[in-house]
């Protein structure tokens, strides 16, 4: 049995979700379907969330009429039959009024929760109605009743495998599951979520969880390119990567994958392949446990990062020093990016401010500390390209006119990090895209 999920550009339109219909019946073997939310729903979601939480009525009101206006347009193209287009607007109906009711109750996070989880269960139940009409047998499983996360948010991978074996179970004969990516319960029992480009999260659970042959990411783009194609101009497709370079690529920035999706499938030990819907035959990118090539393979970025330097002449040599820097990050839920240190200082690189306050008044009492707001950090990622001659050259020549604040190296063989002001990025990008890669 395999895994294919499609993102939401692949099922953001009726042809393609037509398109994705015979995607997912060209061969044989069974599958369980994942799908997102269509393009622009989960940011429309969002908007109506921040909308209601700001008890901006009249406003959430308009973004969900423009919202259920988009899917009644939607559904007159996706279907053909009227009984079928009549079953889809019953569902239409059916998630509307629900976003409506919730405009009338008293906000919270969980509410919020459920408000977000309306994308993906109507393109499930849309996508479903068209399979019916088009007479594909296949059978809806509820994400929701088995995609479970735990108090710290980690998905509970054999919890899931459980709860999905046994949905499984009931459907011998039966060849085509659909399910919805993103959305999964929570400790405490209520709708969650994986958090933002969360359905690859879910594939490669799934994938993990029924040890699938293939975990096939369908989206828009014939895989995971050298470098950021939103940035830079020139980019090619990598034919292979490790599970370890896909997730260092992932976890730094590479949008195609969520940041922490490739584990259950590296665990499990089952390839992801990332493929292009709207080019289906092209090869795409290949993940695997092991890789012949060395060298560099991709650059990735990440945005939002806060590097915090903390100064101490007299203590920094002390054993037991860093510990008790890193339990102040820990203490707070903070996970560190980047690490260096000099005799005197160290400087931490983090992506989640939310509890940035906190940390520098513990801090307090280590030393000096200095914060800057708004750095990148860029990756390079290839196998062994830590010691890839020539690397280091071409990378710190590519980087001689930015002004670099952190680098990184030694960590992994598989990643050389660097941190820069935002404001570089784009230049950095492009000059490491001519410097490593020979491409404009
Ligand atoms: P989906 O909706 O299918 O999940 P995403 O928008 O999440 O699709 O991911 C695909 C997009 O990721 C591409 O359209 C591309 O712009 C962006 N992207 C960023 N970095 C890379 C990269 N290194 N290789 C390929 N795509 C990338
Ligand atoms: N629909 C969700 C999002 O836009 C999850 C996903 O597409 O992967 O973030
Ligand atoms: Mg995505």
């Amino acid at each position: 049995m395999k895994v294919m999920k499609f993102g939401g550009t692949s099922v953001g339109k009726p042809e393609r979700m037509h398109e994705v219909a015979k995607l997912i019946t060209a061969d044989p073997e069974n599958k369980i379907v994942v799908l997102s939310a269509l393009s622009g729903t989960t940011n429309a979601l969002v908007e109506i969330g921040q909308s209601a939480a700001r008890f901006e009525r009249e406003n959430a009101g308009e973004l969900i009429s423009k919202l259920s206006n988009h899917y009644h347009d939607f559904v007159q193209q996706l279907l053909n039959s009227e009984k079928a287009r009549e079953h889809a607007i019953s569902i239409i109906r059916e998630h509307f009024e629900f976003l409506r009711i919730i405009l009338r109750i008293s906000f919270s996070e969980a509410l919020n929760k459920d408000i977000l989880a309306q994308g993906e269960l109507l393109s499930t139940k849309l996508f479903s109605v068209y399979l019916e009409e088009q007479g594909i047998q296949h059978v809806l499983l509820p994400a929701l009743e088995f995609m479970q996360i735990d108090e710290e948010d980690e998905p509970q991978l054999e919890l899931i495998r459980s709860k999905l074996m046994e949905l499984l179970a009931k459907y011998p004969a039966n060849k085509i599951f659909i399910t919805q990516g993103y959305i999964c319960r929570n400790a405490k029992g209520e709708v969650d979520n994986l958090k933002r480009g969360g359905s690859d999260y879910t594939a490669s659970l799934v994938a993990a969880a029924i040890h699938a042959t293939v975990c096939e990411i369908w989206t828009d783009i014939d895989g995971m390119h050298n470098n950021d194609p939103r940035i830079v101009k020139k980019t090619i497709p990598v034919e292979v990567l490790s599970f370890d370079e896909a997730a260092e690529l992932a976890y730094f920035g590479a949008k195609i994958l969520h940041p922490t999706c490739i584990w259950p499938t590296q665990q499990q030990n089952v390839p992801v392949k990332l493929l292009n819907t709207m080019a289906p035959n092209a090869p795409g990118t290949v993940i695997q446990k092991t890789t012949s090539t060395s060298g560099v393979k991709a650059i990735a970025a990440k945005d939002g990062i806060i590097a915090i330097n903390i100064k101490s002449s007299r203590m920094l040599l002390a054993y037991g020093f860093l510990r008790k820097i890193f339990e102040v990050f820990e203490k707070y839920k903070t996970p560190i990016d980047m690490v260096t240190t000099s005799e005197v200082a160290v400087s931490v690189t983090i992506d989640n401010g939310t509890q940035l306050h906190h940390i520098l008044r513990e801090l307090e009492p280590f030393g000096n500390t200095e914060v800057q707001l708004d750095q990148t950090i860029v990756s390079i990622v290839g196998n062994e390209i830590a010691e890839t001659k020539d690397v280091l050259n071409k990378l710190f020549e590519g980087l001689s006119s930015i002004p670099v604040r952190m680098v990184s190296y030694g960590g992994s063989k598989h990643n050389v990090s660097v941190l820069i002001p935002s404001s570089y990025k784009i230049l950095t990008l492009q000059k490491l895209n001519q410097k490593l890669f020979g491409l404009e």
